[in-house]
């Protein structure tokens, strides 16, 4: 394989001699516009449409290779590239910040490879926000599209490890063994314990997996403004939920669904206390809280600082 790309006119012999991953990757423009080729974003766009149509269903469709691995965030890089075009403002968060090593990458492929597309850390100035583990704190606007990376998409695999089954299952509406489940699940731990990637009922049909984004950013897919889509790469599953959708988490009369308690905790650095907070030990073992979504974090700080500085 060496032997053929030195007699590759293209990749300068330098390459060999020092290899540079970015020498063998070649030119920017020697890639289609943003990184995939079109038939096969046509093809992801029909999921999407489909997975529009049909809120919380799963539409298979063809993962390709992409330049990440599996199971950090191909899935959701295929949506982000088959929808956004010239004109479009990409925000990539991993866990809430913009600086995760996954988001700056995912960021810095498309820049390289969708010229006309800005990136942008600002919630409001997005259109396009792709995400993992987290929706931002404020609340998303018609304009904006809402993409999640999602590792397992199935909500009933807990229950049922055959894809043929878990597909009836869906098809004939049947979730008593989730509800079964869940009871067990109370029992057990005196409450529903499933902590991320809570199983929603999306438009009265459809269980669904919202992907591994805490309770609290369950509510913010309910009736939202925006549309969110989800991709599953390695699983190879597309769904969605449309705007204005109903979303809602199960749970029992007795037993009802709640958010993280934050109560008495704020930002260590902004002060807020109406956020999503990560938990931080520092040294001597103490704790300190701070806001997950950092981009929030940071402007509440500024504007802190401005006002501040007005007085
Ligand atoms: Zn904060």
């Amino acid at each position: 394989m060496v032997i053929d790309q030195q007699r590759d006119p293209q990749i300068p012999r330098s390459a060999f001699r020092a290899p540079r991953l970015s020498a063998l990757a070649g030119a920017p423009e020697a890639y289609n516009y943003a990184f995939l080729d079109e038939v096969s974003k046509r093809e992801i766009r029909r999921a999407l449409l489909k997975a529009v149509a049909i809120p919380g269903y799963q539409v298979p469709f063809g993962a390709r290779e992409m330049p990440i691995a599996r199971g950090w965030g191909s899935g959701g890089l295929q949506v982000t590239l088959a929808t956004l075009g010239p004109g479009d403002t990409l925000k990539v968060i991993d866990q809430g910040t913009d600086a995760g090593v996954n988001a700056v990458n995912i960021r810095r492929l498309v820049e390289r490879t969708a010229p006309g597309v800005a990136t942008t850390y600002s919630t409001a100035e997005a259109t396009i926000i792709q995400s993992r583990h987290r929706f931002p704190e404020e609340s998303l606007r018609a304009d904006q599209i809402m993409v999640l990376q999602v590792p397992l998409p199935e909500p009933l695999r807990m229950v049922e490890p055959r894809e043929s089954v878990t597909r009836q299952l869906h098809a004939e509406a049947d979730y008593t063994r989730v509800w079964v489940h869940l009871y067990e699940d109370v029992i057990t731990n005196g409450e529903i314990s499933r902590a991320s990637g809570y199983p929603v009922m999306v438009n009265g049909r459809y269980i669904m997996s919202p992907s591994p984004i805490p309770r609290w950013d369950i509510d913010k897919l309910h009736q939202s403004a925006s549309l969110t889509l989800l991709g599953a790469g390695r699983e190879k599953r597309i769904y969605a939920v449309p705007p204005h959708t109903n979303v809602v988490p199960l749970d029992f009369e007795d037993y009802p669904f709640r958010v993280e308690d934050f109560s008495g905790k704020r930002c260590a650095r902004c002060g807020a206390t109406d956020t999503y907070l990560d938990e931080i030990i520092v040294n001597g073992g103490g704790r300190l809280y701070a806001c997950s979504d950092t981009a929030h974090c940071d402007e509440r700080v500024s504007a802190e600082r401005e006002t501040r500085n007005a007085e």
